[in-house]
């Protein structure tokens, strides 16, 4: 049985421009999701590349295949695209330009009047590489993202292997070699990619409703104004670090931090110039604590820190980086940036009770505010007692700068 390439590119066709419509209608305009609009793309590159193909032979040949070609490449290069954006990296165009751009050249050179044909080992190992580079990002997902991304992954694997395949037996035995014609040829190729693009629309929308829940949940849990984490976020965060300091056995410590008379800042100021402030100590908190620390918003001007494996000792040498960083940067009316006070508690010194050591950090922060403030004072337990503890004296709190 051969199958008749023309049929087959005209049934691609139809059921391309009916997957289009429904992705678009059900998933698209329901989710709006990057992933969801990249799949829309790549469907519509598809459905006109391969349509270009039914005018091999005509006098329209000329222009056509090459940017047949093209198209298709670009819709691989759509289908990356997409992958990339679930992993939020983001879109690099001149990356994503240069398989099309490269894939145009190759056909244009080779005289694309005669030779339905042109450009075809750079067409086919472009289309291997992009769609190779997609497979490639899915696997990078991490596997609890949904139950989708694995077959997903194997799939376009599988086209990219399929592209090499016909590259390679392209370049041995060109077009009319017999592997090529016979095993991997246009026919079987159409077929092939017809299946997975039904498989992949199914898939694709599961996925790009998982991407709106992920971007969902990541701003619920995220501060507005200063992008940090906000008190719910920390806190479901800082109980997973806790449990697992606890588990190790590893130090940990706790800041509480609160700028100074910052209530002066807004009322001579302006709040615009308040929330600059905000702004800018997270900034100075972010650029100067490790990847592995977590910052957030407490509320208003209250900012909280767990830094794992760090001492009490080691976290107001922090807090002193912190404010150093804070008053390095300038205010927009070019006010002097307020001082910032700091509670220090240690999650091992109060058995890693997270609920506790915040207590104590706060305690802490009251005794810094109340000695004179612009400084980091640190919890001590006072001997005898189990639970609990005071801040330490004046005397033993470190000034900050
Ligand atoms: P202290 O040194 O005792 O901490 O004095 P303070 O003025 O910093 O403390 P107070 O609690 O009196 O004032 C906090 C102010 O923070 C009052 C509130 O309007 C302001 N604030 C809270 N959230 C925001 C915000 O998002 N933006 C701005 N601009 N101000 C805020
Ligand atoms: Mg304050
Ligand atoms: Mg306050």
């Amino acid at each position: 049985m051969t199958l008749d390439i023309t049929t087959l590119r005209v049934a691609f066709g139809a059921v391309a421009v009916t997957l289009f419509v429904l992705f678009y209608t059900v998933s698209f305009r329901q989710t709006r999701s990057a992933y969801s609009a990249w799949w829309c793309a790549a469907i519509a590159f598809f459905f006109t590349g391969s349509t270009g193909y039914l005018l091999d032979g005509t006098v329209h040949q000329v222009w056509a295949n090459p940017l047949s070609n093209t198209l298709l490449v670009m819709g691989t290069v759509s289908v990356w695209a997409g992958a990339r954006t679930l992993r939020t990296s983001k879109p690099a165009w001149l990356q994503l330009s240069a398989a099309p751009l490269l894939t145009l050249l190759a056909s244009v050179v080779d005289p694309p009047a005669t030779n339905t044909w042109s450009g075809g080992p750079v067409f086919l190992g472009m289309m291997s590489l992009t769609i190779g580079l997609a497979s490639w990002e899915l696997w990078r997902l991490p596997s609890s993202y949904s139950r989708v991304e694995a077959p997903l992954a194997v799939a376009s694997a599988l086209v990219s292997v399929l592209y090499f395949v016909r590259c390679i037996a392209f370049i041995a035995e060109g077009q009319n070699g017999y592997v090529f014609t016979t095993y991997v040829g246009s026919g079987v190729t159409t077929l092939i990619t017809l299946v997975l693009l039904v498989v992949v629309s199914f898939s694709a929308a599961a996925l790009s409703a998982e991407q709106i829940a992920t971007d969902l949940r990541a701003r619920a849990d995220r501060d507005a104004l200063t992008g940090l984490l906000n008190r719910s976020g920390f806190l479901d965060l800082a109980a997973l670090h806790t449990d697992r300091l606890a588990r190790a056995g590893r130090p940990g410590a706790l800041i509480l931090a609160d700028l100074d008379f910052f209530k002066a800042v807004n009322d001579t100021y302006g709040h615009a110039a308040g929330d600059a402030v905000l702004r800018a100590f997270a900034e100075a908190s972010t650029e100067t604590v490790r990847s592995t620390d977590l910052v957030g918003r407490y509320g208003g001007e209250e900012f909280i820190f767990l830094l794992p494996g760090a001492s009490a000792a080691r976290s107001e040498d922090i807090a002193r980086d912190v404010s150093m960083a804070l008053q390095g940067r300038r205010a927009p009316d070019g006010f002097d940036m307020p001082t910032v006070s700091y509670g220090i508690a240690a999650l091992d010194a109060l058995d890693y009770d997270l609920d506790a050591t915040i207590a104590a950090a706060d305690q802490a922060l009251y005794a810094a505010k109340a000695s004179g403030r612009d400084k980091a004072v640190r919890a001590i337990r006072p001997a005898g007692t189990t639970g609990g503890s005071s801040a330490e004296p004046p005397h033993g709190s470190v000034r900050t700068p």
